[in-house]
């Protein structure tokens, strides 16, 4: 079956590369990149997204990756990708908002085609590549001062059936563990629009970008792939836990993050995470593991402010 996106018709065994025009700023046009590779078998369309946070590279260069090794003889069904939504927040280096209204791209979808830029990105982006899928992956890293590694989302819902499909999808990556989370602006309201399963990946930092985060994804997404029947080949599913246990430790008290641990890394209880110390260097408030699991999120910005999120530790 053909695929159509702005004005162009991409056929059965023909592989694609464009640009969605989405309207103009005072300088520049305002496009996002997308490739588009029809296989020549039929088969499900599967859509992966990344860059909808700006400064979250890890991903863009995961699916960038993909976009190169697919070709349309390969695969059964059609491979969308979408490497780079937030071309405004990649343009400023700019990361959570959009300088052009200062909106955060993800969470304004399904957006809306008469309202200011970000929302007629995401309305492009529902409207052009998401709306047609059967599948939806939305590729994240950490955002700057942040860091994160082989993290997965799941969308809450009442619908069972799209709950173990969306499971399912998760199982195709390294991942230890799936948080569920709510439907809220995100890419998940794809969930909620067009009953399709939707996950959201998390692995890497702004810089430098790991190998290792890169691979997380775009392994992950060879695997679902082959899970789906787009490509040849068992997948191999992983058991990771859904919604262990997980304690957010904060800062008690601005002043400098002293950390002393790596995203990803196995923390025994009690174990030091980090110390927050005030501006001639004395020690305030001293971070250790409330429980036995892995550091799932970290701050990695020196500067913290009272109430920052230090790190997430998950039960694994
Ligand atoms: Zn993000």
């Amino acid at each position: 079956m053909s695929f159509h996106v702005a004005g162009v018709e991409v056929k059965p065994g023909e592989k694609h590369a464009g640009y969605r025009s989405v309207g103009s700023a005072s300088t520049h046009e305002v496009r996002i990149p997308y490739f588009v590779v029809n296989g020549a078998k039929p088969g499900p369309v599967l859509t992966v997204l990344s860059g909808v946070h700006a400064v979250e590279c890890t991903p863009v260069e995961a699916v960038l990756r993909l976009a190169k090794s697919v070709e349309s003889a390969d695969i059964s069904g059609t491979l969308v990708l979408v490497p780079m939504v937030n071309t405004e927040g990649f343009h400023a280096r700019k990361p959570y908002s959009n300088q052009l209204d200062h909106l955060n791209q993800n969470k304004v979808f399904p957006g809306d085609p008469m309202g200011s830029m970000t929302r007629r990105v995401a309305h492009a982006v529902f409207e052009s590549f998401v709306s047609k899928s059967d599948y939806l992956v939305d590729c994240h890293s950490a955002d700057l001062g942040e860091d994160a590694t082989h993290g997965m989302f799941v969308y809450r819902t009442d619908d069972m059936d799209l709950k173990s499909r969306m499971i399912e999808m998760a199982r195709c990556f390294d991942c230890e563990y799936i948080e569920t989370t709510e439907i809220s602006g995100n890419t998940g309201e794809a969930v909620r629009l067009y009953g399709i399963p939707c996950i959201m990946t998390e692995s890497g930092a702004p810089y430098p970008i790991r190998e290792d985060d890169v691979l997380y994804h775009y392994m992950g997404l060879r695997n679902l792939m082959r899970h789906i029947g787009m490509i040849d080949g068992e997948a191999a599913l992983g058991d990771p836990r859904v919604d262990p246990p997980s304690r957010r430790i904060w800062a008690e008290s601005g002043g400098l993050w002293r950390r002393k641990v790596e995203a990803g890394q196995r923390v025994k209880e009690g174990q030091l995470l980090g110390v927050v110390s005030d501006l001639h260097g004395e020690p305030l408030q001293v971070a250790t593991a409330p429980l036995k699991g892995v550091v799932s999120f970290l701050r990695v910005h020196y500067s913290v402010n009272e109430g920052d999120t230090l790190c997430w530790v998950t039960e694994t």
